[in-house]
């Protein structure tokens, strides 16, 4: 698969594909099954390579080397700033190959190449460095005890963590969880979106160049229903994260028995459509959009929907797609109560010039960010997570750490001791 990009923002060299196999304890190996799938370019809905299918047996091998580098290996063993040493390599190497990184997203996930390689693998290295920088800094505190006691905290890594991620930022997703896992001391398991397999695996060579220690982190590609579920179920992970769709969280959470679906990129492309019929049968009026745009590639035209009522699916569901709904308010409690009106709760915007305007709505609205007179900033200092069906935890910042680390209370009595 080879030639040049056909995307009108700009051309870009398309990289011959170096790694479609499996990344297991330091190796690229092929799935147990033998079995591979396609990774298809949005932009033509054509096959840019094949790449293994892991599953349960994949997933197994891959958490025995991560339960081993996790029980018996350096990595967690070794000091914050040597494990910070290895991200920052990791961080560099990422820097110079970000032009093939940007192409692989591009080309597998249907993103802006400019986009990837201004935001998101740089956003990648900038994160590394982030949690880099925190892996010599993870203390525990001093407790307070009853007289005659002392006692301490330790923060240990948590162990082993399964990593299931979307492929709506294939890079991202992947440094928002690997980033505060691995400075913690923890091993993984990653399973990217069977949408855009491409990167991570490019990921997982770089770790190996940068001196992560086999096993720390391991790649395994797959379908949700198989390879995802072997993960949310499985007894020798110590933890599960997740992002998606919270349909597939619920799943996740109650590790639902798998079956074997094979959904394609397509599967989106033909979701929003089905959205954007429902709008307009549930009458709400298509100002602008509503197609397919072209005939190749899975592109769907900017939509814009008016006269959107609380009630209609393409209100209370997420399309996840270029889809706009506009409902108008005469009251700032009203656009409260609306915007609150809602089982999600992960992100909100306000446009104003009023301050009260701004301080009373976000602190009203039970979301997990409130961009302010922007949209969609993030940065890896920002923890970002939802409220309510939006999912619990937080992602960047020094929060996240948080939730790759387990806290131990040590406590002693200071002096003789009364038993
Ligand atoms: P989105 O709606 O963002 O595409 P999904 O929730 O469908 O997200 O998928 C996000 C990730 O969850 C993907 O890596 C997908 O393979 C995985 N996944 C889907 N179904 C399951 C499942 N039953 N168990 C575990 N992982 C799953």
């Amino acid at each position: 698969y080879n030639g040049s990009s056909k995307a009108s923002e700009s051309v870009f060299k398309i990289p011959p594909i170096k790694f479609t196999k499996l990344f297991i304890n330091g190796n690229f190996v092929d799935s147990v099954s033998g079995k591979t799938f396609e990774a298809i370019d949005p932009r033509t809905g054509e096959a840019i390579t094949r790449v293994s299918e892991g599953d349960k047996e994949d997933i197994d091998l891959a958490v025995k080397a991560a339960r081993q580098a996790f029980d018996h290996g350096p990595w967690p063993r070794m000091s914050g700033s040597e494990r910070g040493r290895i991200m920052m390599k990791f961080a560099d190497l990422i820097e110079e190959n970000v032009e093939e990184l940007a192409a692989l997203d591009a080309i597998n996930g249907g993103k802006l190449f400019s986009h990837c390689k201004a935001m998101d693998i740089p956003g990648a290295a900038r994160n590394l460095r982030y949690y880099a920088g925190a892996a010599d800094k993870i203390h525990g505190t001093v407790l307070k005890l009853s007289e005659g006691f002392q006692g301490y905290t330790l923060r240990e890594p948590i162990g082993v963590v399964g990593s299931i991620i979307p492929w709506n930022f294939p890079t991202i997703m992947f440094f928002m969880k690997a980033g505060p896992a691995l400075a913690a001391g923890c091993t993984m398991v990653v399973k990217p979106a069977e949408q855009t397999p491409l990167s991570a695996l490019y990921y997982a060579h770089l770790a190996k160049l940068a001196g992560l220690p086999d096993g720390v982190l391991n790649v395994v590609n797959g379908f949700g229903e198989t390879a995802g579920a072997a993960i949310s179920s499985h007894m020798d992970i110590d933890k599960v994260t997740f992002t998606g769709s919270t349909e597939v969280g619920r799943k996740i959470m109650t590790a639902a028995a798998a079956s074997n679906l094979k959904p394609t990129d397509k599967k989106q492309f033909q979701k929003i459509l089905s959205y954007i019929e429902h709008g307009k049968r549930e009458g709400a009026t298509l100002l602008t959009g509503g197609k397919r745009l072209g005939s190749k590639g899975f592109y769907i035209e900017p939509t814009i929907f008016t006269d959107v009522k609380e009630d209609m699916t393409i209100a209370k569901e997420e399309i996840f797609g270029p889809v706009m709904s506009l409902m108008k308010f005469k009251t700032m409690e009203e656009a409260i109560k609306r915007a609150n009106n809602t089982t999600y709760g992960l992100a909100a915007g306000v446009i104003t010039k009023n301050l009260n305007v701004a301080n009373t709505v976000s602190r009203s609205i039970r979301a997990g960010i409130i961009w302010l007179n922007c949209y969609t900033a993030f940065d890896v200092d920002c923890p970002y997570g939802g409220y309510k069906m939006s999912g619990f935890g937080r992602e960047f910042g020094l929060d996240a750490l948080n939730q790759y680390l387990q806290i131990k209370s040590i406590v002693t009595p200071i002096h003789d001791s009364p038993w």
